[in-house]
């Protein structure tokens, strides 16, 4: 099906947020964002008195700030305020100093949103794992950041970390939270932390944290190779705020549901931080994609505000539309997508099967935050990352004698950002170098290669890593796959180039199928026949290999190097993300 090239809301649409017209994003600054949050008593600046404390004076007090949907448990703002006072003063309690460092590893438990804020109340660092991680990435990961605590579950812990936690000799404490079946007395060498949280004051006085003291540790999704360390500071919390109002357009009446683990970035700038700058309601849901219990959330928790990825999106489209239209979701108004392109198909489907369309929106874990933007006051251009966010300079730009410059509109670049936003990563951890050759000049340079149209909207190419050269053309991936997706067989597609030795490469697919649907030579014919009609034969796949399933992060990213590694046969490099996933839900095995 032919479709038009933008969504343009009505009149009425555009008129609705007035804080996201032109003329409010001309007018912003961000010593107004400042203004909007509170800052501590000497001057200072702490993300969770912000995003907790902060509430706890007026009426938020008693609004539930996160909902636990399996276990049916709510924690209020004032609960959250006491009880991170409490983590808090564990903390000090055990000796833990200011500056130190602690990771999570656990599910999406309520201990690990205590701790995690506890922990910034105390000026202590803290990263958040992935609870799905190996014994070996979490030892790394760990080492990497020089863990002194660690907040987990008797049976992570067991089967996990007891083994290599001789590995790790910073780490001072393991505190783990109570789990059914098991008695921590029997496990030596770790503490109780409900009865420590139980012993603890909940009064507590936040650390006196500058807003460039170190706030948090966040590892990237490893897509492209070893996962990076991405160190943030307390100063992000104002490009929290800022996204949470002009990005995904957060009110205090708002049920928001980022579907994110907080292992990930997004899972805590926006699973944590971002709705709870704004009073908003969290739902947070321990278990693994299910399209119908995610369709049963959406409608019965009545989400207004939704926070997803391309990935989960794909998966709902394979799970058809019928499913979709046995349930209703009035409530919902904003859908926003981050993490990987989002294909022009997946926004149409959102209109279709969710009544919405989805708002894609760019940024990396070396942002902290929201760059590049789909605001619901801004018709969409399907296929767009959309534009700039207030505050926020970016530049499409080419690589010239150890400097930058900017290319012209519609010429493709690297996607680079004014330095400077406060969510800017301030190093890679044990990696200074690396750290500087992101930067030239004035410019942080991303990596991704993109464009830039006569509106300001932005397009993604590709990452740098990815691009085909192919008989003198640039491919980038995305398109090839955004049209191959177009065809009515496919769910999923991945695109690499492999070496030719006539020009240089040629356009690889792996493509996997819809359920009941089984490749074959016809079918194969066929899909290339739609990718060329699309897209030439120049750029259309040669060569489709039908896979049940493509390879990806945990963080739900298609992993094209370690397809390209298998089809040249060369090392497969860092696994430590792949996930481990069955085809059918999604749901990992590891857990
Ligand atoms: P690594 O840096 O370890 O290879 P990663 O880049 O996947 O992993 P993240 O920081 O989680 O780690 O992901 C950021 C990247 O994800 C971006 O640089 C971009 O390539 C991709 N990305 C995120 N959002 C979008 C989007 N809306 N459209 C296109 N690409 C996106
Ligand atoms: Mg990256």
């Amino acid at each position: 099906m032919e479709r038009p090239l933008i969504i343009d809301k009505t009149a009425a649409d555009l008129s609705l947020p007035p804080h996201l017209t032109d003329a409010a994003r001309a007018a912003f600054s961000w010593s107004a964002v400042r203004a909007a949050l509170d800052g501590l008593p000497g001057g200072g600046l702490n993300i969770a008195h912000e995003a907790v404390d902060r509430h706890t004076r007026g009426p938020l007090r008693d609004r539930v700030a996160f909902r636990f949907v399996a276990r049916g448990t709510e924690l209020t703002y004032g609960d959250l305020a006491q009880a991170t006072n409490r983590f808090a003063n564990v903390l000090t309690g055990l000796g833990v100093e200011r500056g130190g460092r602690l990771f999570i590893l656990t599910g999406r438990i309520p201990e690990l949103y205590v701790a995690l804020l506890g922990s910034l109340k105390a000026g202590v660092v803290v990263s958040p794992l992935f609870s799905a991680f190996g014994p070996e990435p979490i030892a790394t990961r760990m080492n990497l950041g020089s863990a002194s605590v660690l907040v987990t579950t008797p049976s992570l812990y067991l089967r996990k970390v007891a083994g290599i936690r001789g590995q790790v000799p910073s780490l001072r404490h393991v505190l783990l939270a109570s789990e059914e079946g098991f008695d921590i007395a029997d496990i030596p060498d770790v503490v109780d932390l409900d009865d420590l949280l139980d012993a603890a004051s909940d009064d507590y006085t936040i650390a006196d944290t500058q807003p460039e003291d170190m706030a948090l540790l966040h590892f990237t999704s490893g897509t492209t190779g070893r996962p990076k360390g991405a160190v943030h500071v307390h100063e992000a919390v104002l490009h929290h705020w800022m996204t949470g109002n002009y990005a995904l357009d957060l009110h205090d009446d708002d049920v928001f549901w980022c579907t994110a683990d907080p292992g990930w970035v997004t899972g805590t700038s926006y699973g944590v931080i971002a709705p709870l700058l704004h009073g908003v309601t969290s739902i947070v849901d321990e278990g693994d994609f299910d399209a119908e219990r995610w369709y049963g959330i959406l409608a019965d928790q009545r989400v207004s505000v939704w926070y997803t990825a391309p990935t989960a999106v794909r998966m709902l489209m394979r799970s058809g539309a019928d499913l979709a239209r046995t349930r209703e979701f009035p409530a919902l108004r904003f859908i926003a997508s981050v993490g990987e392109p989002l294909n022009p198909e997946a926004v149409w489907w959102g209109k279709e099967a969710l009544g919405l369309p989805i708002h894609d929106n760019w940024w990396q874990t070396e942002t902290g935050g929201i760059m590049i933007a789909n605001t619901p006051a801004m018709p969409i251009k399907p296929g767009s990352m959309g534009r700039a966010l207030p505050g926020i300079e970016v530049a499409i730009v080419r690589r010239v004698d150890g400097a930058v410059e900017p290319v012209a509109v519609d010429e493709e670049g690297e996607l680079a950002l004014r330095r400077g936003w406060p969510s800017m990563m301030r190093g890679y951890l044990g990696d200074d170098d690396r750290y500087r050759r992101c930067f030239v000049g004035d410019w942080y340079l991303t990596g991704d290669l993109a464009r830039r149209d006569a509106d300001g909207y932005f397009w993604f190419v590709s990452r740098a890593d990815d691009v085909i050269k192919s008989a003198g053309h640039l491919i980038g991936p995305f398109e090839v796959e955004s049209a191959l997706l177009q065809h009515p067989a496919v769910a999923e597609a991945a695109v690499i180039g492999v070496p030719d030795d006539l020009v240089g490469e040629v356009v690889r697919a792996f493509v996997s199928l819809k359920p009941g649907i089984a490749p074959g030579a016809t079918l194969h014919r066929d899909i290339i026949a739609h990718a060329r009609k699309r897209l030439g034969a120049a750029v259309a796949p040669k060569e489709i290999d039908f896979l049940p399933t493509l390879p990806r992060t945990r963080s739900g990213k298609i992993m094209r190097r370690l397809l390209k590694a298998r089809a040249l046969g060369l090392p497969e490099g860092d696994l430590s993300t792949l996930e481990t996933a069955s085809p059918e839900t999604g749901a990992d095995h590891d857990h």
